[in-house]
């Protein structure tokens, strides 16, 4: 094995919805198969939106994946020979999960982590902050923002005429979430979706509740 292969680091890809965080982790995760290292790939069991065993991307690229109740989890499931780690969807981990990239990087472990900076209501998500100050290299992507086409920070919670759901973990794409800039964002969430209430291309247009000093 060569010196650089065992050096190991947390990379943190993060961002809204739609951003691309998946897509770029499955990349990352290509890349080191490419190069011939064995990769692992886990995700909370909380998220079964798609499939259970495999990470997917809104625009459908997967790959194999291992669910796992908690963090801990995570070292137990790991196998010996394994050179690169992705963790997608890690905001759901509590901050435990910080303890164990952190042994997985000290073992010479590259950690790949994908997730949500940002629940929807603008606020940091679970143990981002925490998992970003000990990363080696941060990666934030932005969406387009579904209102002005803006790039897009936030997640906008729509929510659905069955009923509401206020906590912090509704799991969703389409239906229950879309991409906004920080302008067009509406922290309490809103009852349609852009494309019902029409694209506000300029802002500068639209100047009946933004005052400019
Ligand atoms: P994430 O994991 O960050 O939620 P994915 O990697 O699963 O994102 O999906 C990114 C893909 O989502 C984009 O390549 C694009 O095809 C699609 N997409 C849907 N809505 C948007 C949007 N508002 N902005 C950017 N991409 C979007
Ligand atoms: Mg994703
Ligand atoms: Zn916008």
């Amino acid at each position: 094995m060569h010196f650089h292969q065992m050096v190991g680091s947390i990379e943190i890809v993060c961002g809204s919805m739609f951003s691309g965080k998946t897509e770029e982790l499955l990349r990352r995760v290509k890349r080191a198969q490419i190069a011939r290292q064995k990769v692992q790939v886990f995700k909370p069991l909380i998220d079964d939106r798609y499939s259970l065993d495999h990470v997917q991307s809104h625009n459908a690229a997967r790959v194999p994946s291992i669910p796992v109740q908690n963090a801990k989890e995570i070292l137990e499931k790991m196998d010996d020979n394994t050179r690169v780690v992705g963790i997608d969807e890690v905001q759901f981990f509590d901050k435990e999960i910080v303890d164990v990239v952190q042994k997985l990087a000290y073992r010479g472990i590259q950690v790949v982590c994908a997730g949500l900076d940002m629940d929807f209501r603008g606020l940091p998500f679970g143990p981002m902050a925490d998992l970003m100050c000990v990363a080696e290299k941060v990666t934030k992507l932005q969406a387009v923002c579904m209102v002005c086409a803006a790039p897009a920070t936030r997640s906008q919670k729509v929510f659905s005429d069955q009923g509401q759901n206020e906590n912090q973990i509704d799991l969703g794409a389409h239906d229950k979430y879309e991409a906004r800039c920080r302008f067009c964002h509406e922290p309490e969430g809103v009852h349609f979706p852009a494309h019902q209430i029409g694209l506000r291309h300029a802002r500068n247009e639209d100047s009946t509740n933004e005052e400019v000093i």
